[in-house]
């Protein structure tokens, strides 16, 4: 059960979707975590949309509620902002970095790499870092997630062991960096106290949003685990059964 009063009627948007009143004030952007929250992540495929998160989406399209989703399966800071890195990524991202010189490396990026972390190549991207002086480029510093039904480690913990052993911080380009979400917020047009995240990463998520000073919900789908509820450091805003229960809190027909 959500942790609060039930809202109460705001007003009815132009296309006859009833705002409402939400805790903590008006919302009028959503960003949206995807894994986890509209979909459950499957090494098979695209993975399963999670109960009701399409309809809560239509829901959302009709009520003149901005979202955006943010995921840190996007890399175009990187892009941008580097000319050589070495990349220690997943198979299915390299794409992003088509045409990107790799030679004499002046950083490092690592994200989600799954079997790609190798000794080896963790060895490697360390000796970057140590003698050569790169940058570190984390894509994300989520510590878990959930897939096939089974926590997995994400990019957080190698990006971690690499800081420890070169003694530097990472540059974070997504969750849980402010930069990302300000980003987000830019995108929206909207001041943050008009904004709520959802996401079932407590920390990345939930924690990253409040930050920078949005209100932060935590589903209880994807990655979620009863203890998130009670978090020593994160404590959500709300915590609901899925996006759809969030939606019907915001939205009425
Ligand atoms: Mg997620």
């Amino acid at each position: 059960m959500p942790r609060f009063k039930m809202p109460v009627f705001r007003k009815m948007s132009e296309k006859g979707v009833a705002r409402l009143l939400f805790p903590g004030g008006r919302v009028d952007g959503i960003l949206c975590d995807i894994t986890g929250v509209l979909r459950e992540s499957s090494t098979s495929g695209d993975g399963i949309p999670i109960q009701g998160s399409l309809e809560a989406l239509e829901l959302l399209s009709k009520s003149g509620i901005q979202i955006r989703f943010v995921t840190n399966e996007s890399k175009g800071t990187v892009r941008n902002n580097y000319c050589r890195p070495f990349l220690l990524v997943h198979d299915n991202v390299l794409q992003d970095f088509e045409g990107l010189n790799s030679d004499d490396p002046t950083c490092v990026v690592i994200g989600d790499a799954v079997d790609k972390f190798s000794y080896e190549n963790l060895n490697k991207a360390f000796r970057l870092l140590k003698e050569k002086e790169c940058d570190l480029i984390s894509l994300g510093k989520g510590k878990y997630y959930r897939e096939d039904g089974e926590l997995t480690l994400d990019v957080g913990p190698y990006t971690a062991a690499l800081e420890f052993a070169a003694d530097r911080d990472a540059i974070v380009c997504g969750k849980p960096d402010k930069t990302f979400f300000q980003a987000a917020l830019n995108s929206l047009g909207l001041p943050a106290e008009r904004v709520i995240m959802i996401g079932d990463d407590i920390v990345s998520d939930v924690g990253g949003a409040q930050k920078s000073g949005i209100r932060g919900v935590l589903v209880r789908s994807g990655k979620y685990t009863q203890k998130d509820e009670n978090h020593p450091v994160v404590k959500p805003d709300l915590i609901v059964d899925n996006l759809k229960a969030l939606v019907d809190l915001i939205v009425q027909q």
